[in-house]
């Protein structure tokens, strides 16, 4: 392995990986601290969204002084907010009383299903088909870029309380993925159009590299040429560093990296980062070390989240943090309209006086970053900004990728509204009836 020169390595000492999860949650040492009231608030929201977290995330990420407002805690423990009052009130009712485990799945599953638990078509659409049959287990909306959701990668190291896949970890909510190589080498090797494998979740870190290795090491082969970028998007580098530095098979995970970035891919690690604080730790420092001297390189991005990040000075320290440990400022995300959304969501006006004001304070260097976006059915939106066009209030919009191609990078105008958090709450601005690609998106949901 390549050596990085001048860094002095520090010793990391092995770590096990133990997790806790709604049925653990008084088993957390840390917790003990915190009012009875609230580990029960939690119990209540627990049961109907996703909760597990791991020893490391609780231990050295997450400040108890600073609790309920950390942003590392509300990054990964339940707040009563998550769920609307008539919602969470339900819930506490039936636990306060006699209740049997049944009656509590059952209105656990009748309050998930309240909260768009499969928001952008992402079940019905984009399923991509191999020789008639459909593949469960890949996304292909974008031209270049296909998606691939390995089964044993289905879950993380921890859990994050905001996340858009929230019901493939609950109940059980249909999920889709698939632990079929050889449809995927086959697909890919029969569509010369892709570039781009993203290998997503959950999370892919979670398995091991064996597994992983059964996926990617095949296109190394002449056939997927095409096949120039592998992305793994993963929350691994701040939630569970030691993937990267002592797990059993971490040098192996780092060899298999190393072999593809020499036999020619770009390979790019999607980390997942919230917050500054996240990249404190020396382990966590030590992993993007070790992952660097393979040939990665390191992508950052993370949805902007009330309680969590927003502000603008967090976006500009940790863009700051991420250029100086040599990861790159990728994508800043509007938070997706499900699970608890309601929770973090901020309007759209002031994401985006938080991406401009954080932008502000940047070098060119960390103005990789793009943002901030909607990942909408017809395709990723940005808010490119508010401003006055002829005496018209308006949000000016662009395409950073579509559904189809040609949107991309075309400017388009939606009247000023306060209020929006999303794309399906924009009208077009200018009295004009439709967006230029209603009609064909339409279409296109139609056949799929
Ligand atoms: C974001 C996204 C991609 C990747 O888009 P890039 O702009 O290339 O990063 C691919 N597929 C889907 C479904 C996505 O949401």
């Amino acid at each position: 392995m390549q050596q990085v020169v001048n860094v002095q390595q520090p010793i990391i000492t092995p770590r096990k990986f133990k997790v806790y999860q709604h049925r653990q949650l008084d088993k957390i040492e840390a917790l003990k601290k915190v009012p009875d009231d609230m580990r029960f608030e939690m119990k209540v929201v627990a049961n109907v969204l996703p909760f597990r977290v791991n020893e490391y995330v609780f231990n050295e990420l997450i400040d108890w002084e600073n609790v309920p407002n950390d942003p590392l805690f509300q990054l990964t423990f339940p707040q009563k907010d998550m769920l609307e009052p008539s919602a969470y009130q339900r819930m506490a009712d039936l636990m306060s009383g006699k209740h049997t485990t049944n009656e509590v799945f059952d209105l656990a599953t009748q309050l998930r299903d309240e909260m768009n638990p499969h928001p952008a078509g992402q079940m019905q659409m984009n399923v991509p088909h191999v020789d008639g049959e459909p593949l469960p287990g890949m996304q292909h909306k974008y031209r270049e870029t296909v998606l691939f959701f390995p089964a044993q990668g289905q879950y993380c190291h921890s859990y994050c309380t905001f996340c858009f896949r929230w019901a493939q970890f609950v109940g059980k909510a249909t999920r889709f993925n698939s632990n079929d190589a050889d449809q995927l080498h086959r697909y890919l090797a029969q569509h010369k159009e892709v570039t781009d494998l993203l290998v997503t979740g959950g999370d892919p870190m979670v398995m091991r590299t064996r597994k992983l290795a059964h996926y990617l090491e095949g296109l190394l082969q002449p056939e997927f040429e095409h096949i120039k970028t592998i992305r793994i998007g993963t929350k691994s580098l701040t939630f569970w560093p030691y993937r990267f530095i002592t797990d059993p098979d971490a040098d192996d995970l780092l060899r298999l990296l190393e072999r593809l970035v020499d036999g020619g891919k770009h390979v790019s690690i999607m980390a997942h980062l919230n917050h500054p604080n996240e990249l404190r730790t020396e382990v966590c420092q030590e992993a993007i070390r070790r992952l660097r001297a393979t040939g990665v390189q390191i992508r950052c991005q993370a949805p902007l989240l009330k309680h969590i990040n927003d502000d603008p000075d967090v976006w500009a320290s940790m863009w700051e943090k991420q250029v100086q440990l040599g990861l790159i400022p990728y994508y800043m995300f509007v938070e997706r309209d499900t699970g608890a959304k309601r929770y973090f969501e901020v309007p759209l006006e002031r994401t985006w006086e938080i991406f401009q004001k954080a932008y502000q304070q940047v070098s060119g260097i960390a103005r990789t970053v793009r943002g901030p976006s909607m990942s909408a059915g017809p395709g990723k939106v940005e808010v490119q900004g508010v401003t006055e066009i002829a005496g018209e209030k308006v949000f000016a919009l662009r395409f950073i990728q579509g559904r189809n191609p040609d949107w991309v990078q075309r400017p388009f105008f939606a009247k000023y509204d306060p209020d929006a958090t999303w794309l399906h709450h924009l009208k077009p601005a200018f009295g004009e009836e439709k967006f230029f690609f209603e009609d064909e998106y339409s279409k296109m949901s139609a056949m799929d």
